[in-house]
């Protein structure tokens, strides 16, 4: 496993695409909406205003009615009366196209009164016109029929719009239609001017109002995924990494246990749980470390033990610097079994602590020192120098055990010493244990307390 292996992606570089594409969604989606809503709303508002403004027309023309008002319209003085009423309605009005009063048959509407926009103020009275010629191709047949029928149905105002800003709206004269087969209404054409600026005026009044919070939504929605997922994960993902260092547990670097996330959430339970497992990787380490150290020790001395012994010796042969003189060394102490029926076990042990000590004392901490077993110890120098060096410390050896007195009263301990001194040469462990061995046991059968050195 190993954090490097290829380039990772950034969680916050796709977060950030996430946020600003929410954003641009949200916006358009919403500009969409508010384009529509605000056409309908503005749809809606002219035809209520369109409405009022019939409405009025009808409800004068309604009050003035007598039976035969309207067919003497057009020659009665009376006239003069309602286009200066409609003159003023359009003169203030400049979306209404046509204002008329007329009479919807079966074929088309009898125009009573017709008041256009484009004549300035003429008035075109009594003509029949076809639907097709009022209202064009497209009026629907439905609004034909509605029309016609009106005199039976409650009287309604009709919006008929053909196009997005044309419309036109009719309201039914109350009184007259009772009287009539045909309805009487008074309508009217409208086109909205600019209609298409008012709605770019707003777009952009609703883009710039929409990309101000946007930026707004986008900083707050940022600042709050920043700090409660990108500055979390960056810090557990740097501890972690560093802990975990180039595939190695990391121990002096407390990453892990000084993260301090407290977003409350998955995150937190998440760093909660790297530091448990920090904790438990810590005590399964020192206790390898414990248990490897056991069983590389001699449990009395304290010295290393026959097999760390070998392990070290076998390693340094292998990686060995050509023109060093090494030395092997073999101590056994002499009639040690004596000490033990004489003084006691206890009293034996004691001794080989002490000894251990004396031989620590004489070597330098680069040099091998181990108990193989009983009263057995064994040397191995990586560096000695000179054959004479070699001497000089069996001599030392000699004299420190020479201070080492089983109890009071008692002769000191001497040991006996076997020494091989390799150069170059390849050789492996077991040669060496057994030169080292048979030049001791040379020493021993000389009569003990001496050393007898080997070359190899
Ligand atoms: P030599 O001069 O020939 O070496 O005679 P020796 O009596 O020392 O004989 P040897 O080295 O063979 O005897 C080692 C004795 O050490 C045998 C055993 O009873 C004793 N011994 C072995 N392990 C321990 C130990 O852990 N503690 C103690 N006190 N004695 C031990
Ligand atoms: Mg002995």
């Amino acid at each position: 496993m190993s954090f490097n292996s290829k380039k990772p992606k950034s969680l916050g570089t796709r977060l950030i695409l996430f946020v600003m594409l929410m954003s641009l969604g949200i916006s358009s989606v919403i500009s969409i909406a508010g384009y529509v809503l605000h056409k309908k709303i503005m749809m809606k508002n002219y035809f209520s205003y369109g409405e009022n403004i019939v409405n009025t027309v009808a409800n004068l023309i309604d009050a003035e009615a007598s039976e035969q008002y309207l067919e003497t319209l057009v020659t009665d003085d009376a006239y003069e009366y309602v286009a200066s009423m409609m003159h003023n309605i359009q003169k203030n009005n400049d979306d209404i196209q046509v204002l008329f009063i007329s009479q919807f048959q079966e074929d088309g509407q009898h125009i009573i009164f017709k008041f256009e926009n484009n004549f300035s103020g003429k008035f075109s009275l009594g003509y029949v016109s076809s639907w097709e010629d009022s209202f064009g191709d497209n009026f629907p047949e439905k609004n034909k029929v509605a029309l016609s029928e009106s005199r039976i149905s409650e009287p309604e105002l009709y919006q008929l719009n053909n196009s997005s800003d044309r419309f036109f709206i009719f309201s039914p004269l109350h009184q007259r239609n009772n009287a009539g087969m045909c309805g009487y209404y008074a309508g009217a054409k409208f086109k909205i001017h600019g209609i298409e600026s008012k709605q770019r005026y707003y777009i952009l009044f609703l883009s710039i109002i929409l990309v101000l919070s946007n930026v707004l939504f986008f900083i707050l929605y940022w600042l709050i995924i920043k700090s409660k997922i990108i500055v979390p994960v960056n810090s557990l993902v740097t501890a972690a990494k560093n802990y975990f260092l180039d595939d190695n547990i990391n121990k002096d670097h407390f990453a892990i246990s000084s993260l301090s996330i407290t977003t409350g959430d998955e995150l937190e339970i998440l760093a909660d749980s790297l530091k448990n497992i920090e904790k438990k990787v810590q005590k399964y380490t020192s206790d390898l470390n414990e248990a490897s150290r056991r069983a590389s020790t001699d449990f009395l001395t304290g010295l290393h033990n026959r097999e760390a012994f070998y392990n070290g010796v076998n390693e340094f042969l292998q990686k060995r610097i050509p023109g060093k003189l090494h030395a092997f060394i073999v101590l056994d102490i002499d009639r040690f079994k004596e000490i033990n029926d004489t003084y006691g076990h206890p009293v034996g042990d004691e001794v080989l602590k002490k000894f251990a000590v004396t031989l620590q004392a004489q070597f330098r901490n680069s040099d091998d020192i181990a108990r193989m077993g009983g009263d057995e110890f064994t040397v191995f120098c990586g560096n000695i120098g000179s054959r004479r060096m070699v001497e000089h410390k069996a001599q030392l050896i000699k004299q420190a055990a020479s201070m080492i007195y089983p109890a009071e009263g008692a002769e000191s301990i001497t040991v006996s010493i076997g020494i091989t001194i390799l150069s170059d040469k390849p050789v492996d462990y077991e040669t060496l244990f057994q030169k080292a061995d048979a030049a001791l046991y040379q020493s021993k059968i000389r009569g003990r307390n001496d050393y007898t050195i080997e070359l190899l």
